[in-house]
């Protein structure tokens, strides 16, 4: 720790205890120790004294004792050259600063000098139950004490907008020349109090205790502690109260022993001012102690991100309505404004892990046209990048956090998202459309979303939106080995080597009696989830749409059915599927929901199946194309012969296995073929098949039933000599 601010620390600390100590003797010369020292409104006397020390201060005469243990708190000033860092040090003054502030203004309390006009002074047990009971439960993700005034007006409206914007409490405190921030919001017709969420406290750096009283109560009233417990009082207020200090301009020494104090309690400072040395994490705070932020845009940022504050945003805001309820809505082409994806246009989502310097929280940037530019009817290009950052945020979780903007999007009235990854379809109804909704409102969900739900491991969300096709293809080129890297990861594990699947019911919205079982070697149906997906899922989540389904006594190996996955099936799809088959098409096949990135059907004619992609629109041999084939399949049922299926499970070792597997494959789209071509060729030797890939029949070389036979003989395609199908 620097020198200078150890001893900047004690220094200050010093005088406000030479501070008590006069006006304490003052006090007791004119009044006498008898006489009754509180604040106004609450139960706990003097609450960092009470806190801290035990004590139920209620005479003056009991005030001496304070300070005599602020004395022995009280270090020396490191000497110039023999200084060795020693945090406890500056700790010990922090502390003996507070229990001196408390007694000097404890005292101005009974001298009738307490608040200045226009400023809260000493806060009350009801606002501290009534508001309390939010920071501790989250609904107010945490506090700011601001120690100002900010160097222009502009900057401090910008700051609490800033706080206010993420439902954080600003206390305002200090003054530099008589001029306090409440002075310079005053000037600009900003609204305080406690509903604004601005509250001035007091004009000089002394009033800083009421709101650090106001935390250390949180500890005795909603964490239970025992006054005197000072080492649990301080770690719940570390552990569970969200606060930081901010300060503007050079830190004079009283500021610092206050920032002491306050850090000594876990809350960390972030200054404005360009010679503030900074403290890095010491164990003391959560992250960081003391740390720089020159750039005033980027200060509510970084206190969020230095404090590890978990933001809520309570409110969605877009000009649509936005709920759960409209996430099974569809809209229909003659309700529709516009279209992304699917077959119409290029669309691609990813989201990604970044360095927290490198993004700025809430910041939604769009590039291109908006939707206004679009003819009704029309498509667009689209290129969506989600960008994340969290000190608990995993590389893992990418994929997690990425499958839920169908859903985000969904939620939103009028906006109709399907698929994943390059593969998603989206419409915009024309009301929605009317009422205002934009591109950028895309950004706007999923910033408060992803902070809502997965604030524990996420800090900062920004979001670009391009419909430049340029950077929508820059985007796609840049996802694909991601998203590549995201399935291999699985790659190598088997069924039989682990007890447990997940489960995925994230598609009940639109599908209610659908579960995705996803197993080491099937992932789910939209290819966006694997099996370490959902084991990181849970993680993150453990009541969320993923859960870990012990497979239990094997009742049928070939068909992959146990009885753990069918108790499940059976109890989450309103006890409508009763038994459930991991590796079969024709026997209780998966249910299948409308993500399915492929469709596979029974040819019966060529004793075998055929597969087709969502992106081909083209004729199948079944004479029916994918359209078609959706309509029949999804919704949520089971549906023996067809099968919904994500792409990478056509070249997994359990691909129909109760039918015979991959052998059975005789017709799949040329770009299907293509895509999967490396992995099918390996699945297809391990089953010594050497050329099968290529005796797959596609669009160029068959459309219709008779052209598939006669293509299949002619190849000699091994379905042709397996076990009749049906
Ligand atoms: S398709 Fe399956 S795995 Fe994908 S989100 Fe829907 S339920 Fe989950």
């Amino acid at each position: 720790m620097s020198r200078e601010v150890v001893s900047a620390v004690i220094r200050g600390a010093k005088g406000f205890f030479e501070e008590a100590e006069a006006s304490l003797a003052e006090a007791i010369a004119k009044h006498g120790g008898d006489h009754q020292v509180e604040f106004p409104g609450t139960a706990f006397q003097l609450p960092m004294i009470h806190a801290l020390m035990g004590l139920e201060v209620g005479k003056l005469d009991q005030l001496p004792a304070v300070l005599e243990h602020c004395r022995d708190l009280l270090p020396d000033e490191p000497a110039e050259k023999l200084f060795l860092p020693y945090l406890g040090n500056a700790l010990d003054a922090g502390v003996a600063a507070l229990l001196s502030l408390e007694t000097i203004c404890a005292i101005r309390y009974l001298n009738g000098q307490a608040g200045d006009d226009g400023f809260t002074g000493f806060i009350s047990d009801s606002i501290l139950r009534e508001l309390g009971i939010q920071l501790v439960d989250g609904r107010m993700p945490g506090f700011a004490a601001i120690l100002g005034p900010a160097p222009s007006d502009e900057i401090a409206v910008h700051t609490v907008r800033e706080l206010q914007k993420r439902s954080i409490l600003s206390f305002l405190v200090a003054n530099r020349d008589g001029k306090s921030m409440r002075d310079q919001l005053d000037d600009q017709g900003v609204e305080m109090g406690w509903d604004t969420y601005i509250v001035p406290v007091g004009r000089d750096i002394h009033s800083s205790i009421y709101v650090l009283d106001w935390a250390i109560r949180g500890a005795l009233t909603f964490g239970g502690h025992e006054r005197g417990d000072w080492r649990n009082c301080l770690r719940y207020c570390r552990e569970r109260i969200f606060a930081f200090g901010i300060t503007f301009g050079a830190i004079p020494d009283d500021w610092y022993a206050v920032g002491a104090g306050a850090i000594a309690m876990g809350f960390p400072v972030i200054s404005d001012d360009p010679s503030t040395p900074e403290i890095r994490a010491t164990g003391v705070t959560t992250y960081e102690a003391l740390v720089r932020q020159t750039d005033h845009t980027q200060l509510v940022p970084t206190c969020i991100q230095v404090r590890g504050v978990k933001v809520k945003v309570e409110k969605v805001d877009i000009p649509v309505s936005f709920s759960p309820a409209f996430e099974g809505e569809r809209v229909r082409k003659e309700e529709m404004h516009v279209q992304v994806g699917g077959k119409y246009s290029n669309a691609v989502e990813l989201l990604e892990m970044v360095d927290g310097d490198a993004i700025v929280d809430g910041q939604t940037d769009v590039h291109g046209k908006d939707f206004d530019a679009v003819e009704e009817g029309g498509a667009i290009d689209l290129g969506l990048h989600v960008q994340v950052a969290g000190r608990k945020m995993q590389k893992d979780f990418e994929g997690i956090l990425e499958r839920q903007i169908h859903r985000y999007c969904n939620e939103a009235m009028g906006f109709m998202h399907t698929g994943q990854r390059d593969q998603i379809w989206c419409r915009l109804s024309k009301a929605s459309f009317a009422a205002g909704f934009r591109l950028s409102h895309i950004g706007t969900i999923m910033h408060a979303k992803i902070h809502d739900e997965y604030g524990g491991i996420v800090d900062k969300v920004a979001v670009t939106i391009t419909t430049d096709s340029g950077e929508v293809e820059q985007i796609a080129k840049r996802s694909r080995p991601l998203f590549d890297a995201r399935d291999e990861r699985v790659a190598g594990m088997t069924d039989e080597s682990v007890d447990t699947f997940y489960s995925c019911t994230m598609c009940q919205s639109f599908a209610p009696n659908h579960v995705c079982v996803i197993t080491p070697e099937r992932l789910g149906l939209c290819g966006a989830y694997n099996w370490l997906d959902g084991q990181a899922s849970y993680e993150i989540n453990p009541t969320g749409p993923n859960q870990p389904i012990l497979k239990g006594k094997c009742l049928d190996e070939r068909a992959g059915e146990f009885e753990g996955i069918n108790r499940f099936v059976y109890d989450n799809t309103s006890q409508t599927v009763e038994r459930f088959s991991a590796y079969s098409i024709m026997e209780n096949p998966m249910t299948s929901c409308g993500c399915f990135e492929c469709i596979v059907a029974i040819v019966p004619e060529a004793n075998g199946v055929m597969a087709v992609n969502r992106e081909y629109a083209g004729d199948t041999p079944i004479g029916m194309p994918f359209s078609t084939l959706a309509g029949s399949v999804g919704g949520g049922l089971q549906t023996p012969g067809f099968l919904g299926t994500g792409r990478l499970y056509l070249t997994s070792g359990k691909f129909i296995s109760a039918e015979g597997g991959l052998p059975r494959l005789v017709w799949m789209p040329r770009e299907l073929k293509e895509d999967v071509r490396g992995k099918m060729e390996k699945a297809a030797a391990a089953l010594n098949l050497d050329g099968f890939v290529d005796k797959i029949a596609d669009e160029t070389i068959a459309t219709t039933s008779e052209e598939l036979l006669e293509h299949l003989a002619k190849v000699d395609h091994p379905a042709l000599k397996m076990d009749p199908l049906i």
